[in-house]
C-alpha cells in the first residue's frame, strides 16, 4: 500500500469488491485529496485495535457485516442515534496531541435512508411494513418513525409485535402503503427471488423501497411497479450514507 497522508477504510468480512473503496478513492483522486481508502478484511473484531496501531494515519472507518454491532464495545462514545439503533457503520477517530485517540460511533445508514425516501413521501403514507428484522431494519424503523410514519416489522418468524408474511391480508396492505425490503432476498445473483408479499394487493398509493441496489431493478420492484406502485432501489441510500460518513469524519 502506498502510504498517503490520511487513510480511511472499511472493516468487514468477507469484503471482496466494495462500493465504498471505489467511491472514496475516486473522490480523493478527483478532488486532489492526499488520502486513500482501504479495505480491512478482518476475521475477528479482536483485530480492530491492531489496525489502529499499524495505521496511525487512519482518520475514519466504515463498518459493514458482520461487525456493525460487534464494534460497539470498542467505542469510547456513541452518537445518540447510533446508540438508539444499536448499530455503528461509521467510526470517527478523534486523535489527541499525545498520540492517544478516542473512537466515536455513528450510523449513517439512517441518514442515507431518510434523506432518500423523504422526497417520495405523500400525506397518505402513514404506516409502513419493514420486511426483515436484521441489522439494517433497525435503522430503517427509526428513520421511518423520525419521518412521522408508523412502521411495523415483518418476519418469517412469529413473535410479539412483529407481523409474519401470512398476516399481510387486504386490511394490512390497504393501510400500510410504504413497504421497505431490508431482506437480502432478490440480491444478485438470486435476481428472480422476491419477498413473499401479496403483490396483487398493491396499488398506485403504495411506495415500495428496496435496500438492494444490485440489480438496479429487483424482482420486488418489478412486481410492485407492475401493480402500479412507485418504486426505488437502495443506490441513493448507499451514496448518501457514504457522503454522510465523509461529513462525520470531517466535522
Ligand atoms: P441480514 O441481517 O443478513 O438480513 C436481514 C433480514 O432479512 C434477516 O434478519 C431476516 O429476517 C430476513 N431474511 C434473511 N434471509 C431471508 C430469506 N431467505 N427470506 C426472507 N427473509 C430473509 O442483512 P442486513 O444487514 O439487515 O441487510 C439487509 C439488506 O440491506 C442487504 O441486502 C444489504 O445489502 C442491504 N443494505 C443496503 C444498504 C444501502 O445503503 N442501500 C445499507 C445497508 C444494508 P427474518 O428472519 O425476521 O425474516
Amino acid at each position: 500500500m502506498q502510504r498517503k497522508k490520511e487513510i480511511y477504510g472499511l472493516i468487514g468480512f468477507p469484503l471482496g469488491h466494495s462500493f465504498s473503496q471505489t467511491y472514496f478513492n475516486q473522490k480523493f483522486e478527483s478532488e486532489g485529496i492526499d488520502a486513500s481508502y482501504e479495505n480491512f478484511e478482518i476475521e475477528d473484531i479482536g483485530e480492530l485495535m491492531e489496525i489502529f496501531a499499524e495505521f496511525p494515519e487512519l482518520c475514519g472507518l466504515n463498518v459493514t457485516i458482520p461487525y456493525k454491532q460487534q464494534v460497539i464495545p470498542y467505542m469510547n462514545e456513541m452518537d445518540e442515534t447510533a446508540a438508539k439503533i444499536g448499530a455503528v457503520n461509521v467510526i470517527k477517530i478523534i486523535r489527541k496531541k499525545d498520540g492517544d485517540f478516542k473512537l466515536k460511533g455513528y450510523n449513517s445508514d439512517i441518514i442515507g435512508f431518510s434523506d432518500s425516501i423523504a422526497p417520495l413521501l405523500k400525506p397518505h403514507h402513514q404506516k409502513a411494513l419493514v420486511l426483515g428484522t436484521g441489522g439494517a431494519s433497525k435503522a430503517i424503523m427509526l428513520g421511518l418513525k423520525n419521518l412521522g410514519l408508523e412502521p411495523v416489522l415483518v418476519s418469517r418468524t412469529a413473535r410479539e409485535g412483529v407481523l409474519t408474511y401470512a398476516d399481510l391480508d387486504k386490511a394490512v396492505m390497504d393501510t400500510h402503503t410504504v413497504i421497505v425490503n431490508t431482506t437480502p432476498v432478490g440480491m444478485y445473483p438470486n435476481v428472480d427471488d422476491c419477498p413473499d408479499i401479496p403483490y396483487n394487493l398493491l396499488t398506485d398509493r403504495h411506495l415500495c423501497y428496496d435496500l438492494i441496489y444490485n440489480p438496479d431493478v429487483t424482482a420486488f420492484m418489478r412486481k410492485s411497479q407492475e401493480a402500479g406502485a412507485e418504486v426505488k432501489n437502495g443506490l441513493e441510500m448507499l451514496l448518501l450514507q457514504a457522503f454522510a460518513s465523509w461529513q462525520i469524519w470531517n466535522s
